[in-house]
């Protein structure tokens, strides 16, 4: 295995197994050609990148059938609305060029094109970018890499705010995006991304976040190390509590940004949490093998009480949840999920039937595994009726 940065020799500290593509949902009869990968992941000392070793290529995964909807979730849309108004607040002019890497269905960019800036996204998925074309936002339907960001002549050196969310991770060449951001970024120009955060998912042990679409998991210290090398700064970084735990990062070019003192004192966190160090990665190892075995138990337990156990929500996450525990159709009546494309498929690996929240709420099973734990609020809201009425929630993760 080798560090995606720097190239050099890294050595695998764990394994999840054979796993399939995560959102690869699919009918009975693709069962026998199902893809699989080993997903083993690896620290890279140097970087200090937390890092997927194999991985399906990008276009196997974004396409034009990407199920997931940003808009889905109305906590997700608050949120966006609050992060561009924060960036409206701190950095934008109305002469402002901004571009969103990743821009899904519009959410987040539909707030830039209600306020009259000047925007353009890169949205590969052309089922998502296609939605948000048809609210008047302008995407490009292209991957975000340093060819594709060339070619935009009107953009280069005069882009003001390069933002995104949830899918620096998901870009494998992370040095062609930074080139990429190089040749758009004007002089005093700032990258601002948010992703999911390494240190929660330590502390959380929520080995969720690693499947086929997250490359790479950040840290401050990564993010930090990863731009000094292209000469860009770190300036800002700010914790949030989306996703189970993420971090905002915001990025300048070298010496032209006052660089908040907030950084050193979440850098002194990393480092007590030796997120700078494979020994922290190690431990972690081990957490996840206890975590599983305690989920096992849990959930056998239930059966054995004859209860009837589904999911809710057939997220990527649950893909590596269930196939690293083996935990299949024997144990699981079904997953109930809201995105079309899924309901009336069966999960990837396990294959579990996926079914809609209509007939979750119809069924009435016993106990229900919340994969999207990290919407449960949103989700415990919804389903007041579940719980009032003695439904079980439970999860792989101590969040519940
Ligand atoms: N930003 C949204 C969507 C996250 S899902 C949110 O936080 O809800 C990740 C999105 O990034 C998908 O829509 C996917 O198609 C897109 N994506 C993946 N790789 C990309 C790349 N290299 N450039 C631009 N978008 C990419």
């Amino acid at each position: 295995m080798k560090c995606k940065v720097s190239g050099k020799k890294i050595t695998p500290f764990m394994s999840f197994g054979k796993m399939p593509m995560a959102n690869g949902f699919l009918d009975k009869e693709e069962f026998k050609d199902e893809f699989f990968y080993e997903l083993e992941v690896g620290f890279s000392e140097d970087n200090f990148l937390f890092q997927v070793n194999d991985h399906p290529k990008s276009n196997k995964i974004f396409n034009d059938k990407y199920p997931f909807y940003t808009h889905k979730s109305t906590y997700m849309t608050n949120h966006f609305r609050d992060y561009f108004n924060w960036i409206k607040k701190n950095f934008i002019t109305n002469k402002s060029k901004v571009i969103e890497i990743g821009s899904n269905d519009g959410t987040f960019l539909k707030n830039f094109k209600n306020n009259n800036i000047e925007h353009i996204g890169f949205e590969p998925s052309k089922n998502v970018a296609s939605l948000s074309k048809q609210s008047g936002i302008n995407v490009l339907n292209e991957f975000f890499n340093y060819k594709n960001a060339s070619n935009l002549k009107n953009f280069k050196k005069k882009t003001d705010i390069i933002c995104a969310a949830n899918v620096i991770c998901h870009v494998p060449d992370l040095v062609d995006l930074i080139k990429g951001i190089d040749v758009l970024l004007s002089r005093d120009g700032i990258f601002v991304f948010e992703e999911p955060y390494l240190g929660s998912m330590l502390k959380k042990i929520s080995y969720d976040q690693i499947y086929d679409a997250h490359v790479f998991m950040f840290s401050i210290l990564s993010v930090r190390k990863v731009f000094q090398k292209f000469d860009f700064e770190l300036i800002d970084a700010h914790p949030q509590i989306t996703h189970g735990g993420s971090m905002r990062y915001v990025v300048g070019r070298k010496n032209t940004k006052r660089i908040s003192p907030k950084i050193e004192s979440l850098l002194r966190e990393e480092v007590n949490m030796n997120m700078d160090s494979l020994d922290a990665y190690i431990k972690f190892k081990k957490k996840c093998e206890l975590s599983r075995e305690n989920f096992k138990k849990k959930i056998l337990a239930y059966k054995d009480q004859k209860k009837r156990i589904c999911g809710y929500a057939a997220s990527a996450k649950s893909s590596t949840v269930l196939n690293y525990s083996k935990i299949g159709s024997e144990t699981i009546d079904f997953i109930a999920d809201s995105t079309e494309e899924k309901i009336g498929k069966f999960s990837p690996g396990m294959h579990i039937p996926i079914v809609s929240i209509d007939e979750f709420r119809k069924q009435k099973p016993d106990v229900a595994i919340l994969f999207a734990w990290n919407h449960k609020n949103e989700i415990l809201e919804k389903e007041k009726k579940f719980s009032k009425e003695g439904g079980i929630w439970t999860s792989h993760v101590s969040e519940l």
